[in-house]
């Protein structure tokens, strides 16, 4: 069987990566060059406008799944031509692609979400932030990531300017939550729809940009109400593959903030510190195949490099220190790796996870 993944960013590298032992073959499609997966797969360079390249992509392949959250549904229609199974389907896309729609498909389900309202103009604007009160957060219902394509307002003085850089796009404004921290959970969905849950994780934030995260996070209240929003969200969407919900904490209650349909940055340590990685479960689901355990063999804290490469060397002195790098040219907020440190004791982890925020600068 060959996986077709639109993206060879490398969440297709290391999709591939894990396709591999399973005797499964991946074929990436991503227009940038170079592409981090053509490392170790076959990647088509072609724009998403090419529809010719796009059809031999589709032929080459027996089932479809995406890496980037930049497919529209143009891309789909010319791809389903072709007559190939997606996993996941669209809808998951289209839903996680819109703020308004996201938010919406949450609350339609129970899960509690920050206050919200849809935004077209300065006067609809002033009236939403009337309505939630400040400060709350504008942010643009599509293309926003990494904390890019939002604004924090804190008076009716911030409007007109949040609006003049924000409002040539549709728009949500949503009250700000005072979060005590964040936290994500990872969950896959096979095709008769089973559903296994990874242990929540606790994640840190710099200027947007995901920074650290440290699994598991042991709290059996938070994780039970996790793994009741994932369960009820991948059924609803009839969801197939690994899935990501993102969470912030507010007196031991959750609040989702946003979805990821695809592998994510915060299950990154479940390659070494989980039983079954979340890209070896994405395959497994995607390819009809039985779901791995989604257990952590320990703790684990993964650290994003950033911005530049950190020296190899006595990182790898560390012992427990697994180094992954993108291959990625080095550029300010850019991700370039990570590393990943495991250990059976929280006390001697933390040791570790000094000694590398020390050598990689955090
Ligand atoms: P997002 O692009 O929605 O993931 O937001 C990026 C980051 O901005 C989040 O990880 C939070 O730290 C912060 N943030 C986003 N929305 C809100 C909100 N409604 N209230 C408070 N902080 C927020």
């Amino acid at each position: 069987m060959k996986i077709g993944i639109l993206g060879g960013g490398q969440l297709a590298y290391m999709l591939s990566m894990a396709a591999s032992p399973l005797g499964l073959s991946t074929l990436c499609y991503e227009p940038a060059v170079p592409a981090c997966a053509a490392r170790v797969t076959d990647v088509i360079t072609a724009s998403y406008t090419d529809v010719e390249a796009l059809r031999a992509f589709a032929q080459q392949v027996d089932v479809i799944t995406f890496e980037t959250e930049n497919i529209t549904p143009e891309i789909f229609s010319i791809l389903a031509e072709e007559q190939h199974k997606f996993a996941p389907h669209q809808n998951a896309l289209l839903v996680a692609q819109d703020r308004l729609l996201e938010k919406n498909c949450l609350n339609q389900l129970g899960i509690a979400t920050a206050p919200y309202e849809a935004v077209d103009s300065l006067a609809s604007l002033t009236e939403a932030a009337h309505k939630l009160g400040y400060p709350c957060v504008l942010k643009t219902r599509r293309g926003g990531y990494d904390g890019k394509g939002q604004s924090v307002l804190r008076s009716d003085e911030d409007l007109s300017q949040a609006f003049a850089s924000l409002g040539s796009q549709p728009l949500l404004l949503e009250g700000f939550v005072p979060f005590s921290m964040e936290v994500s959970m990872l969950a896959v969905r096979d095709q008769a729809g089973t559903v296994k849950t990874y242990p929540l994780v606790a994640n840190t934030h710099h200027q947007g940009i995901l920074r650290e995260s440290s699994a598991p996070f042991e709290h059996s209240a938070l994780y039970q109400q996790a793994v009741h929003a994932a369960q009820k969200l991948l059924d609803h969407l009839q969801y197939v593959g690994v899935m990501a919900i993102e969470f912030f904490v507010v007196n031991d209650q959750l609040v989702a903030n946003e979805i990821a349909p695809r592998v994510h940055n915060t299950g990154h340590w479940t390659i070494e510190g989980a039983v079954t990685s979340q890209f070896e479960n994405h395959i497994r689901a995607i390819a009809g195949l039985p779901l791995g355990d989604c257990s952590a063999r320990g703790y684990s804290y993964l650290l994003n490099i950033i911005g530049e490469e950190p020296k190899l060397q006595p990182l790898l002195n560390i012992a427990g220190l697994h180094y992954h790098t993108y291959g990625k040219a080095p550029r300010p907020q850019r991700k370039l790796g990570h590393v990943t440190l495991c250990h059976d004791d929280p006390l001697q982890l933390e040791k570790m996870r000094k000694q590398a925020q020390a050598l990689i600068g955090v």
